[in-house]
């Protein structure tokens, strides 16, 4: 388990070299290339609880968890019967179902700050619809966004975006017009005093401010208290919405989301919208966004702004995001989780401390995010600021130990519930021997 995969007989590499021929960089989304670290990405064939193999029959522990959506790990046996039950009675209808209904209503009894709700396939679609909504529900076209802050790939929010974008050195798309985002202001995030003067210039003309409450795509970096109460004290002031993207956050760091772990410190403490993903879909094709109904009603056919999918509310999906969502309400799910997650962090903290390398990491419920530095980053700059080439070479004697991670340093890692002790303990051990040999 612990060698380093031959490339002269590796399926992997096989793979890789058939892929490249056809699809763009041999992948169907960026960061899965191992373009930041080097190497050959794993084909993966199989999953099961919190181990995936790969195209060579290696195994690894899965931190990834498909970038968020495996919180109960793979294959859970409730998820997959309820999914085989669903795929029997037809994949898709183009027809509302009883199952959309019972998941919006399991969606609002679990987030208080949602009324209303409508689900899309992608967490693309859900902020890109937000952006919308708002700007339509508001009449005004300028949105606040962070620097490191990444909400899907569509052209007004892939500004200064983190994930992919930052592993490639190139903070916002090309072919993306300057008139598209000439209504996107782009912040630092955790910086009070640049928000308010944000607001004091533009705040009549802002439809919305948009935030990853506990930013996962510049690796791991939480929104300071302060500063999303100030947040939500200028977003009431100047009758902007306050949307958080939970698309990474949602049913991950708590069974309220972000919003419910702020809400502890901001007595009652909502954002007025929220856009859902990974985990509400359970792995399958499954977004959603909602608020308040003041709002959501602005969306067709009840309203004027208009949003559609074939696919949307999908039949297979619903089953299977229904399922998940039954399953992390048991009691005492997200202690456990959260206590798994923080040995995680405090194990490899300790083997980097104990070899006298620099580390810090941090986690909420099962996201966590680490970082080779001796403080937690509070933005983007400081993120940008941690040492890359020591980062891939730890990525890379992880994953020959069966370890992985994910292929880029601006990535949250994933604990799911199929995690065992002995799984953290040896994912200790491989770290333990990496910082010893360095
Ligand atoms: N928002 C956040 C916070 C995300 O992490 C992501 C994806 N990683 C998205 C939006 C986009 O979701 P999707 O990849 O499903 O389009």
């Amino acid at each position: 388990n612990t060698k380093p995969v031959a490339p002269a007989t590796s399926r992997n590499a096989t793979l890789f070299e058939r892929a490249q021929k056809l699809i763009p960089g041999g992948v169907n989304s960026p960061v899965r290339a191992f373009k930041a670290v080097g190497g050959t990405p794993r084909f993966i064939q199989r999953a099961q609880g919190a181990y995936f193999w790969d195209a060579d029959g290696q195994r690894y522990i899965d931190y990834i968890g498909s970038w968020g959506p495996m919180i109960l790990g793979h294959g859970h046996p409730a998820v997959v019967e309820a999914v085989q039950k669903a795929v029997l009675e037809g994949f898709s209808y183009g027809a509302p179902t009883e199952r959309e209904v019972e998941l919006a209503e399991e969606i609002v009894k679990l987030v208080p700050s949602i009324e209303m709700v409508r689900l899309v396939s992608s967490g693309t679609e859900a902020t890109m619809s937000v952006i919308r909504l708002a700007r339509g529900a508001t009449g005004r076209s300028k949105i606040i966004k962070f620097e490191g802050c990444y909400h899907g790939h569509s052209d007004a929010l892939l500004v200064k975006a983190g994930s992919g974008l930052a592993t490639f050195g190139s903070p916002t798309s090309a072919g993306v017009p300057p008139e598209v985002v000439q209504h996107t202001l782009v912040l630092e995030y955790n910086h009070i005093a640049q928000l308010e003067e944000a607001f004091s210039l533009h705040g009549r003309d802002i439809a919305c401010l948009m935030i990853e409450p506990i930013a996962g795509n510049m690796n791991f970096v939480r929104a300071s208290v302060p500063f999303i109460k100030r947040c939500r004290e200028l977003c009431t002031q100047y009758d902007a919405l306050l949307v958080f993207d939970e698309v990474m956050t949602g049913f991950r760091v708590a069974l309220g989301g972000a919003q419910s772990v702020y809400a502890q410190s901001i007595p009652g403490f909502k954002p007025d919208m929220t856009a859902l993903g990974k985990v509400i879909g359970g792995g399958m094709p499954m977004a959603a966004f909602g608020g308040t109904r003041a709002v959501m009603e602005h969306l067709a056919p009840l309203g004027g702004v208009y949003q559609a999918g074939t696919l949307s509310g999908n039949p297979v999906a619903t089953a299977c995001g229904l399922a998940t969502l039954r399953e992390i309400q048991k009691p005492d799910f997200y202690d456990a989780l959260g206590a798994r997650t923080r040995s995680l962090v405090a194990g490899l903290t300790q083997a980097a401390t104990h070899a006298g390398v620099p580390f810090c990491g941090d986690s909420e419920g099962g996201m966590f995010g680490f970082f080779l530095l001796g403080t937690l980053p509070q933005n983007y700059p400081q993120v940008m600021k941690t040492d890359s080439p020591a980062f891939n070479r730890f990525f890379h004697a992880m994953l020959d130990s069966g370890v992985y991670y994910a292929p880029a340093l601006y990535e949250a890692g994933f604990v799911s519930a199929a995690h065992t002790a002995e799984d953290i303990e040896a994912t200790v051990e491989a770290a333990t021997r990496f910082f010893a040999g360095r």
